[in-house]
This record gives structure tokens, C-alpha cells and sequence, in this order.
């Protein structure tokens, strides 16, 4: 089952997974000033190539919020890995796109209970 609203605790969220394979990590920040790994904006989330960290803004946000940001941040991720080039300019209508196929994909995993998040750790 989802966790839905501000319900749930930080400390219980992934901060590891995988696409295709590829270790990717994911933090969590208090603050949109720290989510930017040049600390030049204010982000919701950042996906960063470099060193595969997915990072998001999560302080007061429903876990909703937060999920919809990762699976935005694992399409542009995806689209990297794979060299898709779908979003590579990082334009506002690639933008929007990238949030709507986001809103979708939780939609649909949400809305037909597929979704269980977070997952109990496999300790
Ligand atoms: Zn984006």
C-alpha cells in the first residue's frame, strides 16, 4: 500500500535503488536551496548524472508529492541512461511534459493499488 499524505517519516523512505541495473542513490533534503547540487536554485528535485543521486525536496510535503518528484527525476534519469535524449534540453516543455508522464504513471499505479511505497526493508 501507498503512504499517502504527510503520514510517514523520512527515515522510512529508499535511499537506494536501481534502473536497469545501475545504482542510483536518493537523498532527502529539508531545504529546496539544498536539493540543487550547485546550490544555485531552488529545486523540488535534481537528478545528477555524475555521481547517480536523485535528490529531493521532501519538508511538509505529502508523500505523494514526493514519490511524483522521483518517478520525474527517474525519467530524466531513464532517459539518460538510455540516451533517449527525450528531455536532454531540460526546456519548460520538456519539463511539463516529464511532470505530466510523472502524474500519469503515479496515477495509474496509485489508482489500481499496484503501488506499495514505501516497502518494508528487506533487512
Ligand atoms: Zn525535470
Amino acid at each position: 500500500m501507498f503512504k499517502s499524505g504527510k503520514n510517514y517519516k523520512v527515515s522510512e523512505l529508499p535511499t537506494s535503488f536501481e534502473i536497469l541495473g545501475i545504482p542510483y542513490t536518493i537523498a532527502y533534503h529539508e531545504l529546496p536551496s539544498e536539493v540543487d547540487a550547485d546550490k544555485r536554485a531552488s529545486l523540488v528535485g535534481q537528478h545528477d548524472p555524475w555521481d547517480r543521486t536523485i535528490r529531493v525536496y521532501y519538508k511538509n510535503k505529502p508523500l505523494e508529492d514526493v514519490f511524483i518528484t522521483l518517478l520525474h527525476e527517474i525519467l530524466h534519469a531513464v532517459d539518460n541512461e538510455l540516451e533517449m535524449s527525450l528531455f536532454a534540453s531540460m526546456g519548460d516543455d520538456e519539463e511539463r511534459s516529464i511532470n505530466l508522464l510523472a502524474l500519469a504513471l503515479f496515477n495509474v499505479l496509485q489508482k489500481n493499488g499496484w503501488l506499495n511505497f514505501p516497502a518494508k526493508s528487506k533487512g
